[in-house]
């Protein structure tokens, strides 16, 4: 069993490469993906893919990590981005979809469909009106869903045969492929996650993990929002269809999302990939806020400035005015901002914005001293990680 549990974004070099310890769950038999980054992670931050992976290289050599340990390009959207990464030497390839699913299908009635469909007889003998068995399960294509799974996925499994045929089948070192097709407008229906799987076999695409977007809301920073009984419906099945073609569910946002851990753990039999999304960040940040209030402030006050500009990059639903004014916190108040989500998610998504601020002069205007507090408070950093990534796998294995 590979079970990846990755650090993510920013965090990597905060959590792992000026941290001093890599913390190793050794029972969890987790196979990290230490090194993990968008282009948008690298441009918020102004960071190379080489950058990244040295920092983590460098960190796994400082403490003598012996296990092995991935690093993933993610959410890469050309074939030039996926050039990048495995030029690199990134052993993960995350190819983001979402430019090639049509978000206009989800809204058209049955005569729409009709007429937005290209007659394709090779897909009509294959799925149209078929049943399929998936672990005592029945799923069925009808017409109407169908034609959507065709309208909607067709140019994103023509882009992923392309990707994978032109990089990933001929890359100069084994890649795990994922396709990403969570950024989208609507959740994947089960039988379209089933499409999609049978498709990509069909083409003779190999994949290591496949994203679906299920249904609810998986934000970044907070718990998950939404239905957890149709979420665990869902789950179940989308998990069945990851098994019956082989490759490991992927969950994108994964971080914090306590309310469904067990479940994933429980219906993906442990078999999944998460990916965290910028908590160890947040756990930074939360250091701050509790040994240098007056730099947590300056920081703070700076986010709320940036937080539209920063929304351009990722879909939230934060309220600012829910967020306490920070004038009406006591310094030994200011650590509770990171139990409220909308305080967690203005620090998370604007962590590009704070990094990258700069004086007049040019010079950070938070990075350097953000960098050496965490230098010098390496060792509070690393037990703050430990307790709550140690939660995480804990919720995650509760079941199994
Ligand atoms: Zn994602």
């Amino acid at each position: 069993m590979l079970t990846s549990v990755r650090s993510a974004g920013v965090g990597d070099r905060l959590g792992i490469a000026t941290d001093g310890h890599i913390r190793v769950f050794e029972k969890y038999d987790a196979m990290p993906v230490f090194a993990q980054q968008s282009i948008r992670e690298l441009n918020l931050t102004g960071r190379t893919y080489d950058d990244v992976l040295d920092c983590v290289s460098f960190a796994v050599f400082r403490n003598g990590f012996k296990k092995g340990f991935g690093a993933d390009g993610d959410h890469l959207k050309t074939s030039e981005e996926v050039d990048y990464a495995i030029e690199s030497g990134y052993t993960m390839i995350t190819l983001d979809c979402s430019e090639y699913i049509d978000n206009t299908i989800d809204g058209m009635d049955d005569a729409a469909l009709e007429a937005a469909y290209h007659a394709d007889s090779t897909l009509e003998a294959l799925y149209l009106d078929k049943n399929f068995e998936v672990e005592g399960e029945t799923l069925r294509l009808d017409r109407t869903a169908f034609l959507r799974a065709v309208l909607i996925y067709g140019k994103a499994l023509d882009f992923a045969q392309k990707i994978y045929e032109e990089k990933i089948s001929c890359a100069p070192h084994a890649v795990d492929f994922e396709i990403s097709i969570d950024e989208t407008a609507t959740p994947t229906d089960p039988i379209h996650h089933y499409f999609v799987a049978a498709e990509l076999l069909r083409r003779g695409v190999k994949v290591a993990t496949v994203a679906p977007r299920f249904c609810g809301e998986f934000q970044k920073g907070v718990d998950y929002r939404g239905d957890l009984g149709q979420f665990e419906r869902e789950l179940k099945t989308h998990a069945a269809i990851a098994r019956h073609f082989g490759y490991k569910l992927s969950i994108h946002s994964g971080s914090d999302k306590f309310a469904v851990f067990e479940l994933i753990g429980k219906y993906t039999r442990g078999n999944f990939h998460l990916k965290t999304a910028g908590t160890n960040w947040l756990e930074a940040m939360r250091l701050v806020a509790m040994k240098d209030p007056s730099l947590y402030r300056e920081v703070h006050a700076f986010a709320l400035e940036s937080f539209e500009d920063a929304k351009r990059f990722y879909h939230v639903t934060t309220d600012l005015d829910r967020i306490p004014a920070l004038d009406s916190l006591r310094d030994d108040q200011l650590p509770e901002l990171f139990t409220q989500d909308d305080a967690r998610q203005l620090i998370h998504i604007t962590y590009g914005h704070i990094l990258g601020a700069k004086n007049e002069d040019g010079s950070f205007r938070f990075r350097d001293r953000l960098y050496s507090f965490w230098r010098k408070e390496r060792e509070a950093y690393a037990a703050l990680l430990e307790a709550h990534i140690g939660r995480h796998l804990q919720t995650l294995y509760k079941s199994i």
